[in-house]
Formats: C-alpha cells, sequence, structure tokens
C-alpha cells in the first residue's frame, strides 16, 4: 500500500479519452490498494482522479495553496485536504506525502510539477519513481524531447530512465511498483 501522487489538467482538454483514463487511474489505483495524493482541485482531469478514487472506495488527499483553497477550486468531499502557503509549499508536501509520481495529460502547471519531481531525482533528493501515463499520445513530444535532450548532451544516458513511460494505466503502475522495489532493494 502506497501514495501516488498523480499531477494533471485542471482541465478535461478535448478528447474524451483524457477523462476515461484519468477515471480508470482513480479506479485502478484504488483496485491496486493505493491512495491518491493531489493538488486538491475540483475541476478538469484532477476531479476525475479524485471522484474516481473516492467513488471506488480509495482515499483521495489533497495539497493546496490557502489562495485556491476557494469553494470553487477546491474538492469539497476528500478524505483528507492539507491547506499550505505557497505553491512551493504544495509541491514540497505533495513530493514528501508519495511514494510514486505520475503525471496524466495537463498544461504548464503539470508539465512543471512533473520536470521538477523528474529534476530532484535526478538531483538524488528524493528516490520515488516517476511515470508519464501517455494517453492517446499526448505526451509523445515530450517523450521525443526527452530523447533529444540526451542525444544533444544536456541529459546524461543514465537519467533517461527516471521517467517511465506507459500508454496504459496497469501497465504504468505496474512499472512503478517494481521499479519501487528496486528502490527498496538498493537501499
Ligand atoms: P495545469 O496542467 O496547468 O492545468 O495545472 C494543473 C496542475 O497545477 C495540477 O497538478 C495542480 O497541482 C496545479 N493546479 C493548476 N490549476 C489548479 C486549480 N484550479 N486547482 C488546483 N490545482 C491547480
Amino acid at each position: 500500500m502506497s501514495r501516488v501522487c498523480v499531477f494533471c489538467g485542471s482541465k478535461t482538454g478535448k478528447r474524451p479519452l483524457y477523462a476515461e483514463v484519468a477515471g480508470r487511474l482513480g479506479r485502478r489505483l484504488a483496485g491496486r490498494g493505493h491512495d491518491l495524493v493531489y493538488g486538491g482541485g475540483a475541476t478538469g482531469l484532477m476531479g476525475v482522479v479524485a471522484d474516481s478514487i473516492l467513488e471506488a472506495g480509495g482515499q483521495a488527499i489533497g495539497v493546496i495553496p490557502r489562495s485556491m483553497a476557494t469553494r470553487e477550486v477546491a474538492h469539497p468531499g476528500l478524505t483528507r485536504m492539507h491547506v499550505v502557503g505557497t505553491m512551493h509549499e504544495r509541491k514540497a508536501l505533495m513530493a514528501e506525502l508519495s511514494d510514486a509520481f505520475i503525471a496524466l495529460p495537463g498544461g504548464f502547471g503539470t508539465f512543471e510539477e512533473l520536470l521538477e519531481m523528474i529534476t530532484w531525482a535526478q538531483l538524488g533528493i528524493h528516490r520515488k519513481p516517476v511515470g508519464l501515463l501517455n494517453a492517446g499520445g499526448y505526451f509523445d513530444p515530450l517523450v521525443e524531447m526527452f530523447d533529444r535532450a540526451v542525444r544533444e548532451g544536456f541529459v546524461r544516458p543514465k537519467y533517461r530512465s527516471l521517467c517511465r513511460v506507459g500508454a496504459g494505466v496497469d501497465e504504468l503502475l505496474s512499472k512503478l511498483e517494481s521499479r519501487r522495489g528496486e528502490i527498496c532493494r538498493a537501499r
């Protein structure tokens, strides 16, 4: 049993597939015995993941800055909501509370959160697995950018595998769960 932090859009995106995959992720997290940690919002894919895990009997923990903790933004029905002072405190607490990180499709906020967790793994600030749920190929250009950064000498080849990529929910969760085992054994 562990806590999985999900970064994802505060919007649902234009293709229905994105919300379908977010819903599946919430249900499978519950099914596999994981709790959700996320940004605490009620809108977009954030709301879909939280609603799905709660409906499936799992736990959803939100971490939201005070400035966003208004009724319209914050999800009213979470298992637990941490209200923090700043966006930086929020990311630090989300990272501390979680055992693994997954990004679903989203915008700048999602990119920033995902890339910070990969950077922190590279720097050894945490040793937790990071995964990209590449629903409908949404992240193909970003994955190509990662490979390009390796080819062009900006990212060491050994760090490329810090971000696992999967198109399917169970496929990605299995990758992250086995990576978690590797990390535990390495300690
Ligand atoms: P974006 O991908 O730009 O929609 O940003 C989504 C990410 O940024 C989420 O993982 C949240 O942590 C944070 N975020 C952005 N907008 C909101 C919001 N309205 N409510 C809660 N968190 C948000």
